[in-house]
């Protein structure tokens, strides 16, 4: 078996409020629980920015500086930019590629999220693999309906990508696909039709993280995800105390299936990163 990699998605889009105060939204503040998440096992850090007054930012430059302090603090972590929609316009969802990170996200389809529709057309969709062919990135393709799978198989058919992309299935999301043990093994299965070499994994989002964690894990999984982006809390009455927190969590459910975790130099084979 490969060794795992744990990602970390540290920040996301949703406001610092009083029941997540952990979330790391400056620079400075995204830079050190990064590397606290790093020392904790973190091999992989998956990254939005924020305005100075911390609503969602498209800003290349704030991309750049917490790359910046990720490369210098984290050395050989993968660096991941996301391309997602949550309170930025489409044509500077991409602006960012520019700073070229290792990876970045790629949703391949629209889809309804819990109070808005997540808007992916096959154009944006296009434009964004293209840059990020041009640029040398991986993409990571986000996966939040089957059909995705297949906008992501048109990727590879119109040669903007190559045939052994990394796939996330995202789990949990209101209005999206459910955590659904019956659902994961429904979407692994298509995407061992119709994306055979690509390594994957599976985020569940909220109370669904550890089991869809478990699911993924007991599958095969090249990856797990894990941060406050996607959870904020360690148990029903606990809220976590850091993205290191919660990698250390994750860490443990990997070690627990008897996997191993991946070093940077490790995760860079598995995913096809260049070191
Ligand atoms: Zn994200």
């Amino acid at each position: 078996m490969r060794p795992v990699v744990v990602a970390v998605a540290i920040t996301g889009s949703v406001p610092r409020k009083a029941d997540n105060p952990a979330l790391p939204v400056t620079v400075a503040e995204q830079i050190a629980s990064t590397r606290q998440a790093y020392e904790a096992g973190a091999a992989l850090v998956h990254i939005h920015v924020r305005n100075d007054d911390e609503t969602p930012s498209s800003d290349p430059e704030r991309f750049a500086a917490v790359q910046e302090g990720i490369r210098r603090h984290c050395p050989g972590m993968i660096v991941q930019f996301s391309t997602g929609g949550r309170g930025r316009d489409r044509a500077s969802r991409g602006l960012s590629l520019r700073h070229r990170p290792d990876m970045a996200s790629l949703s391949t389809g629209s889809v309804n999220f819990p109070t808005i529709v997540y808007e992916n057309p096959a154009s944006l969709v296009t434009e964004l693999a293209g840059q990020m062919q041009e640029y040398g990135i991986r993409p990571e393709i986000e996966i939040f309906d089957l059909s995705h799978l297949h906008g992501a198989r048109r990727l590879v058919d119109e040669g903007l990508m190559n045939a052994r992309p990394h796939v996330q299935f995202v789990m949990g999301v209101e209005n999206a696909l459910p955590a659904n043990e019956r659902l994961l093994d429904l979407l692994l299965g298509e995407l061992r039709q119709i994306l055979p070499q690509a390594t994957w994994t599976a985020a569940g989002i909220g109370r669904h993280q550890a089991e869809v964690m478990d699911w993924a894990l007991e599958r095969g999984a090249d990856a797990v995800r894990t941060g406050l982006e996607d959870n904020i809390r360690v148990s029903k009455h606990q809220l976590a105390a850091s993205n290191a927190e919660l990698v250390g969590l994750a860490v443990e459910r990997v070690l627990r299936c008897g996997r191993t975790i991946a070093t940077p130099v490790e995760a860079r084979a598995v995913l096809g990163v260049p070191p």
